[in-house]
């Protein structure tokens, strides 16, 4: 067996806003294949968390390795090597990000949303781009509105779009930041199917969520983050099943 480096690690990462710390020395591994669920309660820095995992925020310390290869090194001030432009594009196109709000352009049509990025920022072939977008839209069972503008789909509809829109760019990883928290219950449920599938298919995922049941079902490794620290981790049987620390054992139980 071939040894693959994690998709993404990260060591001992520190981010302040000004003079507010909200990540204390973070680590993370996202070996490939596995599903990372990261719970914690609002305010405790995860949607920062993902943000700077693909380069969207910068951080003041800590490491970052993206397939085993440093793209941020350790050292706080003038010592901290940046990312590279190049390093940039290649991090932002292989960890892709689906948010709470969508985002998609509602200027373009399902499709076109779909077929931007990897047309304009990894410049490929529009043919075989398209065959591709029409294919993700097909899997997460919207193939029939390729031709519709956002502002005709449901919430749950335009979530799935936005998956589409992020499979298209053929990601290492895919970063979900509360993906079902802006739907009605009976909306959620299509949205947690399509990435119930992608968990089953051995897709990376690291998904920040407020539902335990997806968190327990789909992944391989729960993070619960308090206050910009990993409070607790482990397999979602044991986090779930016999929380150690106090504070995680609170969170879960005030989500009952
Ligand atoms: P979570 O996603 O766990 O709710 P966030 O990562 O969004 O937490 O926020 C963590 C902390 O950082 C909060 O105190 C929040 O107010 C603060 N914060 C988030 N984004 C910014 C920003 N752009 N500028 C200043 N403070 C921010
Ligand atoms: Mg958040």
């Amino acid at each position: 067996m071939t040894h693959s480096a994690p998709v993404i690690a990260i060591h001992n990462l520190h981010k302040s806003y000004g003079d507010l710390p909200v990540l204390n020395g973070v680590d993370i591994t996202a070996p490939k294949g596995h599903v990372i669920a990261l719970i914690g309660s609002s305010g405790s820095g995860k949607s920062t968390l993902l943000r700077c995992c693909n380069l969207l925020e910068d951080s003041q310390d800590g490491e970052i390795l993206f397939d085993g290869k440093p793209v941020l090194w350790a050292g706080a001030g003038l010592d901290r090597r940046p990312a590279s432009p190049a390093q940039v594009r290649q991090i932002r196109t292989n960890l892709s990000m689906v948010f709470q709000q969508f985002n998609l352009w509602s200027h373009l049509t399902v499709l076109q949303n779909v077929m931007e990025a990897p047309i304009i920022v990894q410049k490929r072939d529009r043919a075989e781009v398209e065959e591709k977008a029409r294919a993700y839209l097909a899997k997460v069972g919207i193939a029939d509105k390729a031709d519709a503008w956002p502002s005709q789909l449901s919430g749950g509809q335009q979530q799935r779009a936005a998956i589409a829109r992020a499979l298209c760019m053929e990601p290492q990883a895919l970063l979900f930041d509360e993906p079902t928290s802006a739907l009605d219950p009976e909306l959620e449920q299509e949205v947690i199917k399509v990435i119930k599938d992608l968990a089953a298919e051995g897709r990376t995922m690291i998904i920040v969520t407020h539902d335990m049941r997806m968190a327990a079902d789909i992944s391989d490794h729960v993070i619960f983050l308090h206050q910009g620290r990993i409070e607790e981790e482990g397999p979602p049987e044991a986090v779930f099943g016999a929380p150690q620390s106090q504070r995680l054992q609170q969170f879960l139980s005030a989500g009952q």
